[in-house]
């Protein structure tokens, strides 16, 4: 029974990786300290014999009793209002928490996942955004804090792996939705789902022409998973390839939820993307990955749990 590691566990990515993993056969170690994770996310878990919790902060030094063959590393606030509330937190998590994450990969002798993401592109240049791409990131912008921690984080990891050989694989993960996110994380899909249900004005940052392409969380799961059993250490892009604009987003989701929401616009937050697609040529080809779950099918799955969410809360 393979015995691993999730930084971050109790977050929205990490719970649904512990969930995975578990199915999988694997005994689970979960840390997080609820900086942006939530108890909520992992509670289903506590009875289970494979699973352990431990409150930690990956920033301070890591003990773990006993072999571990995987360490994933996916602490980190990862929402833009999130790392702009927390900016010291994004670059130590992303810089010292990514060290000893890989300090600790090394002394178990096991393999190391970094979950990184299509921040490191910035606000691109080239579309779609492949892997060799370098990006185009302002170091001091707001999103910077984010962008330069996680650009940090997979050059470390490279650096364990060319230098110590270490096992290492690095994820870069597009705009990914479905149950636990946070309703209050500031992200489009949440906000708008929450606004629409609410028959309040759905927010669109600017003129909504912006694009993402949303994978739904089971598809970028299985994703990672793929890597992590494979044997690619050079990054691989994990999202949907079906890119839609934001504003276009937000009407699909006010008729999704036959809403009578309207449409405001508030300003655009400084260096926001303005378009974002991955090219997935790479995830298709080494690991036979490619996204099945379509869009309006996802959003159904997750207004199921959003309007939930909405009535627990008073
Ligand atoms: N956005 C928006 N209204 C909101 C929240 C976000 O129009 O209430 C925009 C945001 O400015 C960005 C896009 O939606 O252009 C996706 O934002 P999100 O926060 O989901 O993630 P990002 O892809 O920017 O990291």
């Amino acid at each position: 029974m393979p015995r691993t590691l999730i930084t971050g566990g109790a977050g929205f990515l990490g719970s649904h990786l512990c969930d995975r993993l578990l199915d999988d056969g694997h005994e689970v170690v979960c840390m997080d300290n609820f900086l942006t994770g939530s108890s909520g996310n992992i509670a289903h878990l506590e009875k289970n014999s494979g699973f352990t919790f431990l409150e930690r902060d990956v920033t301070e030094y890591i003990e773990i009793e006993g072999p571990l063959d995987y360490v994933l590393h996916f602490a980190s606030p990862a929402s833009p209002i999130d790392y702009l509330r927390l900016p010291i937190q994004t670059l130590k998590v992303g810089a010292l928490g990514t060290h000893n994450a890989l300090g600790l990969t090394k002394a178990k002798n096991a393999c190391f996942l970094l979950a990184s993401t299509s921040e490191v592109y910035g606000d691109p240049l080239e579309h779609p955004q492949n892997e060799t791409y370098w990006g185009n990131v302002n170091p001091v912008g707001l999103r910077g804090v984010y962008d330069e921690a996680k650009r940090f984080a997979e050059a470390l990891t490279m650096a364990y792996h060319r230098y110590h050989g270490v096992q290492t694989r690095i994820v870069r993960i597009f705009n990914t939705y479905g149950p636990r996110m946070r309703l209050n994380d500031g992200r489009a899909l949440p906000a708008f789902m929450r606004q629409a249900l609410c028959d309040e004005p759905v927010t669109v940052h600017g003129t909504g022409d912006q694009t993402r392409s949303f994978a739904y969380v089971d598809d970028t799961i299985e994703g990672i998973v793929r890597l992590l059993n494979s044997n690619v250490t050079s990054p691989v892009n994990i999202g949907s390839r079906d890119e839609i604009s934001i504003m276009d987003f937000a009407k699909e989701i006010i008729s999704l939820t036959n809403s009578k929401s309207t449409i405001i616009q508030h300003k655009l937050p400084e260096d926001d993307p303005k378009n974002r697609q991955p090219d997935t040529s790479l995830a298709q080809d080494l690991l036979g990955w490619r996204p099945r779950v379509d869009r309006i099918e996802g959003l159904q799955r997750t207004l199921a749990y959003v309007r939930q969410k909405i009535r627990q809360t008073p």
